[in-house]
């Protein structure tokens, strides 16, 4: 710690990264007499944190539940365009599942939404939290654990201490290498681009996800008939694909995605992104615990990262609720998050890590299961039913911590 640094405030959980989790745990722990920190490197009012962009996420039902327990929907502009209907399909196999949600007791999977307004929704909520004191624009760099607290040094020279420090600081955290956390990388070799596109026909609510060699395509429903696109390409083809006027990308897109939704006319604003699994190796330590991005950035082709995070804030939010006399940072209790989220955490890392690697094979004996596969999960609903209930979030302890969530503190 320098020697110019100001003594500050004392937090009970001071939550590093005001990105869509930092920002959702907050409101998580807003209805608690615990005294809640956050600090986020970008302004509130003037520039949005990096994550807020054009990219869209499909939110499966149990975040959109767990959004609106929190206040965080109704401060959407937008309200999120319901996913009714599922097509995955694999370029060259015969197989195709479709997977429509009033078949399983629903009138939607979820809904999607932009990341720059969800962003926006969560701001005007963070603005009404009465417990939370927020650091913005400041950047926290270095932590050091004590006996009963962790000393937190800010970038304005201020020093805050907290008896939690949650890290919610996006995929190349700083702080989780700095509190020995470790972390494990994989490169997919892929860029994955995204942009909004208005097709000649009706999306109906249908979420498409089509799988070829060169990678994934998926053409997510928006609110106005536009759909959200995201096609991948192998790293080594993505400069020529960033140089490509629009009508050049949507022949690159068509011709990837097929003429399901009629011809592809406007593209909007594309941004790329390279592919990475980024995972902790400890999810908590000594009075620290990663959440979010920080503890698992996944591909984004299985539509998880965020939903993901979002359970890993209410699990922490409903433990930390559920005893508040306890210290913030009991290692029992730690270790009780750790052992809670390992379960969902391992599953859904090898969800998206299979589901962007097992449709880049070539071989036949492959491309056959896969066929099987895909053609008897669209046979037999009974199949696809837990599939379809793990996709929309719906484990029990999930639907339990949310429960509680919706009780008062
Ligand atoms: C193209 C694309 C599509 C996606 N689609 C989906 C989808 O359909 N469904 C889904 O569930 N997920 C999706 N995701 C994943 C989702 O966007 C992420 O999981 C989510 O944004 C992670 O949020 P986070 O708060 O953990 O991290 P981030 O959003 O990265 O936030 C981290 C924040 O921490 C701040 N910060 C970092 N270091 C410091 C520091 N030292 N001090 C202060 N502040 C700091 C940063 O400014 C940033 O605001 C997608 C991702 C991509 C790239």
């Amino acid at each position: 710690m320098s020697a110019h640094m100001s003594h500050g405030a004392t937090f009970d959980v001071l939550i590093v990264g005001g990105g869509l989790v930092g920002s959702s745990l907050a409101c998580a722990l807003d209805a608690s007499p615990l005294r809640i920190g956050l600090v986020e490197a970008s302004a509130p009012a003037i520039e949005r944190p990096p994550s807020f962009d054009e990219r869209n996420l499909a939110l499966n039902r149990l975040s959109l539940d767990a959004l609106h327990a929190l206040g965080v929907l109704a401060q959407l502009d937008t309200p999120p365009a319901p996913i009714r209907g599922v097509h995955v399909s694999s370029a060259g196999d015969f197989g195709r599942v479709r997977l429509r949600a009033e078949e399983h007791g629903v009138d939607a999977f979820g809904g999607v939404v932009i990341a720059r307004e969800l962003g926006l929704a969560l701001e005007r909520r963070l603005v009404g939290c009465v417990n939370l004191a927020r650091r913005a624009p400041a950047r926290v760099v270095s932590a050091q654990v004590q006996t009963d607290s962790v000393a937190v040094e800010l970038d304005s020279g201020e020093c805050l201490h907290t008896r939690l420090l949650v890290i919610a600081e996006g995929t190349d955290s700083p702080l989780r290498a700095q509190l020995g956390l470790g972390e494990l990388r994989k490169d997919y070799g892929q860029t994955l681009f995204v942009s909004v596109v208005q097709p000649d026909r009706p999306h109906a609510g249908v979420a498409y996800e089509r799988f070829t060699v060169d990678g994934p395509v998926a053409c997510l429903p928006l609110a106005g008939g536009r759909i959200g696109s995201v096609l991948t390409v192998p790293t080594a083809q993505a400069e020529s694909v960033l140089g490509l006027n629009d009508a050049g990308y949507l022949e690159l897109l068509q011709q990837r995605f097929g003429w399901r939704l009629g011809r592809l006319r406007a593209v909007g604003r594309r941004s790329a992104y390279p592919m990475r699994l980024v995972t902790a190796e400890r999810t908590v330590g000594s009075r620290c615990v990663v959440v979010g991005n920080a503890a698992q950035t996944l591909h984004p082709i299985g539509a998880q990262g965020f939903n993901l995070g979002l359970r890993d804030a209410l699990c922490l939010a409903s433990l930390l609720r559920a005893q508040l006399a306890l210290d913030p940072g009991d290692p029992g209790r730690l270790s009780e998050y750790a052992d809670q989220r390992a379960d969902d955490r391992a599953r859904t890392i090898d969800f998206s890590d299979g589901l962007a690697g097992l449709f880049c094979h070539r071989s036949f004996p492959v491309r056959l299961l896969r066929g099987l596969g895909l053609a008897a999960l669209d046979h037999f609903a009974d199949l696809a039913r837990p599939l379809v209930r793990g996709a929309m979030g719906l484990n029990p302890r999930a639907l339990e911590q949310l429960d509680q969530l919706r009780r008062p503190a």
